[in-house]
């Protein structure tokens, strides 16, 4: 993790950043976050982000401590004050410091922290060979539309996946493919990209939103709509995205091989076309 972090209104080492005990994001979870990736030390997708991050803000019923302009400022100011090309910005916003009770505190003033990592985007022979997921029963709240800071559901589900050396676990809710622990799904049988649609038992992807932009832009055959799990276990191929992983192939499910067990064509295009938009995008002037 790189040195430099933001926590209400300065710029400190992350070792001297801290939060006190009655924070509600410790308390509570009761908060919001954001990942932004910065290629070239450009934030990507950063109107994107922080659309999503307001929508997640509303959610809580939180007011935005910040205005874009501000939190474009501050992203910018912690990428400069921070070593490397390629970061990680995560940003939280929670309910502040209170005595603890459920029912919000009347005079609050959000806690405001960021930092940054080095961005680590999937190796190789991750990319070449594909991954391996699990499934399970989508166990979690329903208002997964929201990026709140209360991801034990998530972890909970994430480390059953670490606990068999597989990358994601891929959840069923009523029998519908809804997402994954830390990322969205895609599948494609037959030539289709199939997507499930975005509602609140999925987070918005920033990342699901630029591999359909870039699959409608190539015309690729698209469908939005409900995945069933069975359409899911006989798919012919299944993608995970996100900010970090990007696009990433699911070659194994459940100890069984997805299509003919190897990245598929139509993943080889997309994750082809995904570095060119990115590289495209840094390319334009700031
Ligand atoms: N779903 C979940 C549950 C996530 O945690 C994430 C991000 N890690 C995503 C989807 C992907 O979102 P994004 O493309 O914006 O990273």
């Amino acid at each position: 993790m790189s040195d430099m972090v933001y926590l209400n209104g300065a710029f400190m080492p992350l070792d001297e950043a801290r939060i006190p005990v009655l924070d509600r994001g410790f308390i509570f979870g009761d908060g919001v976050y954001e990942v932004v990736p910065a290629y070239s030390r450009r934030p990507f997708r950063m109107a994107e982000h922080l659309v999503r991050l307001q929508h997640s803000l509303d959610g809580i019923r939180l007011a935005n401590p910040h205005t874009d302009a501000e939190w474009t400022t501050l992203m910018h100011d912690l990428i400069t004050k921070n070593g490397g090309e390629d970061q990680s910005i995560y940003l939280q916003v929670t309910r502040g410091v209170a005595k603890r009770d459920h029912a919000f505190p009347k005079d609050m003033k959000q806690t405001v922290f960021m930092m940054s990592s080095p961005l680590t985007t999937p190796p190789q022979t991750q990319i070449d060979n594909g991954v391996s997921a699990i499934t399970a029963s989508d166990f979690r709240w329903l208002k997964c539309d929201v990026k709140s800071v209360s991801l034990l559901g998530n972890c909970l589900l994430r480390q059953m996946a670490a606990d068999v050396g597989a990358v994601e676990t891929i959840l069923f809710r009523d029998g519908k493919l809804t997402e994954a622990s830390a990322s969205n799904v895609f599948v494609v049988k037959d030539g289709v990209l199939l997507a499930p649609p975005k509602n609140n038992l999925v987070l918005p992807g920033i990342t699901y939103d630029v591999v359909l932009e870039i699959a409608h832009a190539r015309e690729f055959e698209v469908e939005v709509r409900e995945i069933s799990e069975a359409e899911t276990r006989n798919a012919d191929e299944i993608w995970v995205t996100s900010s970090t992983k990007e696009v990433l192939a699911i070659t194994t499910l459940d100890d069984k091989p997805v299509g003919d067990g190897a990245p598929g064509m139509l993943f080889k295009r997309m994750h082809t076309l995904y570095q060119e938009f990115k590289r495209d995008v840094m390319r334009k002037p700031a």
